[in-house]
């Protein structure tokens, strides 16, 4: 009984097209290369639909993850929603979805792959949306105190650097 709830059975929904199967847990994934650290579990929401050409699967998914903040530098904690709408398709499909050019992809030309068990897993394309979704300036609260007014930025080694250069010229002249 130790079933990933992350990996769902769509042996069924594969052979009903047109069908709609709902997804809805609470669960921590594990996941093999590490997106930011997780904290607590995810909320997910799903509807996976059978078009045919894909399973799509739709909705939501929340949670917090451990961020640094860019200004201050402290780790906090950023709640986030995901909007999901990713596709699916056997690995035969796959091939010939791209080989024909026929199948509009939508946003990013992407399909995920349906395992050979008639499983489809959930991780990979939880973690990718985390990763699309990090806000590029991570900050821990509005009123985030910035670093210490006080104290004076270290100088930069570069500038050193040329101020010997500068030195060195006026010498020699
Ligand atoms: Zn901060």
């Amino acid at each position: 009984m130790n079933k990933d709830p992350f990996v769902i059975k769509v042996n069924e929904l594969l052979r009903e097209v047109g069908g709609q199967m709902e997804v809805v847990f609470e669960g921590r994934p594990h996941f093999e290369e590490k997106p930011p650290e997780l904290v607590g579990n995810l909320l997910v929401d799903l509807v996976i639909t059978n078009t045919e050409q894909t399973l799509l699967v739709t909705g939501k998914i929340s949670g917090r993850m451990f961020l640094k903040c860019g200004r201050c530098q402290k780790t906090y904690i950023q709640p986030f929603k995901l909007n999901i709408e990713e596709q699916f398709a056997r690995r035969e499909k796959i091939r010939e979805i791209k080989g024909a050019g026929e199948f509009e992809l939508k946003e990013h030309d992407f399909i995920f792959q349906i395992n050979s068990n008639e499983t489809i897993d959930l991780k990979e394309l939880i973690r990718q949306n985390i990763l699309m979704n990090l806000p590029i300036k991570p900050l821990c609260s509005l009123t985030c105190p910035r670093v210490d007014k006080n104290v004076r930025p270290a100088a930069d080694p570069r500038f050193e650097e040329l101020k010997k250069i500068k030195n060195k010229l006026k010498e020699k002249e």
